[in-house]
């Protein structure tokens, strides 16, 4: 076992620990060498093509892979699964309400649902998008609506070694830029996502999401948010940001949602549960218009495409996301990880950010082409080498220009090791961690990927490789 445990104490650090014990485990195994190949060949060298039996740590996403507690699997016995009025929908709005301050809540069966409705409705052709880094789904439904997303985050957030504290901030400059050459009528609204999945997990300050309300507020522009990640988010400017240290994790949610119009977000990441989410605005026109289409998209605006019984366990993931000791916990085993990784100089984005650890592939494998998916072979060794899943956000996950058909080439070359909630144990990022370091050590050997399928929509997620060595 790693000697790395030590991380932390050697600077007199005390150590924390979870706040929950384990009541019911799911075995889980590795396959052998061989076994990890046949599995990386059948998948076509796509983590997303794994079958999940094949892999033996999953780091894959922490999207839908969360532990529930005890409570909220008791809950799902109180599910009242009427079509229409079900008591469990009236307890999740008055969750929502409470925890983050909107006045009308649309359920969705999960966060891309909810970015469906809420840019068909609140965007029109040729409107233009600014946001902080684009999310996949995000994107995709903003473009499908007839907008252009236009990316507005400081310029620090495409830089994996720069320490700034907030890199998930939006650069004003760039925003103003942005409203005054397309003038204030063809922005749809502001897109702002805290913390910024793309970017790493790395967060928005309070200052930040107040200064663009006032930038918008003079414009006359809407802001919604993507608050799919905001309870870690607020972690760190409890953390980091003057003046929030001594205060709950839910207060600072709270604070920062009144500064938006409205906001959308999957459950399935800090809300703690398989399946869900919402969309919650401010204005009753909107919301009727919403409520109007959910019906078509989603189901019936008391279930929204989800069960009773899941909603009841939203409203509980809702309230336990907001504990302060879980989020210590939880911020601090992604942190665990890192440290580790850190100490044997391998690179990984800075500063760690929420809810993963990003591989810096560039870092790797900086002789190898981007065309030869060095991020894409990244996760491929990791799995041969210990049936860790991880996954790409490289220049697989961004796609291709829609104007020119041409491969995006962002900036961030990266491996996500995404960290479930309350799955594993500090034994289990030690053995991911030796993993990394394996594939480190032999970093020389690699030679890339070609891709041999290529889907129309989101082609990260089914693309076939073949390698090149
Ligand atoms: C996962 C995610 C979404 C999409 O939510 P789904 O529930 O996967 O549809 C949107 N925004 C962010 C920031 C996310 O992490």
């Amino acid at each position: 076992m790693s000697n790395m445990k030590t991380t932390g104490q050697q600077h007199g650090r005390r150590s924390w620990a979870e706040p929950w014990k384990i009541k019911m485990v799911e075995p889980i195994d590795m396959l052998d060498d061989e076994g990890r190949r046949g599995a990386m060949e059948e998948a076509g060298y796509n983590t997303f093509l794994l079958r999940s039996d094949a892999v033996y740590i999953d780091l894959l996403t922490d999207s839908g892979t969360n532990a529930m507690s005890d409570r909220q699997w008791a809950a799902l016995m109180m599910g009242d699964e009427a079509y229409a009025g079900s008591r469990n929908y009236y307890r999740l709005e008055e969750t929502v309400q409470k925890f983050y301050g909107y006045r009308y809540l649309v359920p969705t069966h999960q966060g891309r649902g909810a970015e469906h409705l809420i840019s068909q409705a609140a965007i029109k052709e040729g409107q233009v998008v600014p946001g902080n880094m684009y999310f996949t789904t995000t994107r995709l439904h903003q473009e499908l609506a007839g907008g252009t997303f236009i990316d507005v985050i400081i310029d620090e957030a495409h830089d994996p070694k720069s320490e700034h504290p907030f890199k998930g901030n939006i650069d004003l400059a760039k925003l103003e830029r942005v409203i005054e050459e397309r003038g204030a009528g063809n922005i749809a609204y502001v897109s702002l996502a805290g913390t910024v999945n793309m970017a790493g997990g790395q967060p928005v300050s309070m200052e930040n999401v107040k200064a663009v309300r006032e930038l918008c507020n003079r414009h006359g522009v809407k802001l919604y948010l993507d608050a799919t990640r905001l309870a870690e988010n607020a972690y760190f400017i409890k953390e980091r940001e003057p003046g929030w240290r001594d205060r709950p994790i839910a207060e600072i949610v709270r604070a920062f949602c009144d500064y938006s119009d409205g906001a959308w977000k999957s459950s399935k990441k800090d809300g703690l549960v398989n399946i869900g989410g919402w969309l919650c605005v401010n204005d009753f026109e909107l919301f009727e218009e919403l409520r109007n289409m959910v019906v078509v998209y989603e189901g019936l605006h008391t279930y929204g495409g989800i069960a009773g019984r899941d909603m009841e366990a939203m409203a509980i993931g809702i309230e336990e996301c907001m504990n302060d000791d879980y989020m210590h916990s939880r911020i601090g085993q992604v942190r665990y990880l890192a440290d580790m990784l850190l100490e044997w100089g391998i690179p990984i984005v800075r500063p760690t950010g929420g809810h993963a650890v990003f591989l810096d592939a560039l870092g790797f494998y900086p002789d190898m082409p981007r065309e030869c998916y060095p991020a894409q072979t990244l996760a491929a060794k990791l799995f041969l080498d210990s049936g860790v899943r991880g996954m790409e956000r490289g220049a697989v996950s961004a796609g291709r220009d829609p104007e020119t058909g041409l491969d995006r080439k962002p900036a961030l070359e990266l491996v996500r090791l995404t960290l479930p909630r309350r799955v594993y144990t500090q034994a289990h990022m030690d053995v991911t961690a030796e993993a990394i370091k394996a594939v480190w050590d032999k970093r020389g050997e690699a030679k890339g990927l070609k891709m041999v399928y290529e889907p129309r929509y989101l082609r990260f997620f089914q693309a076939r490789f073949e390698p090149l060595e």
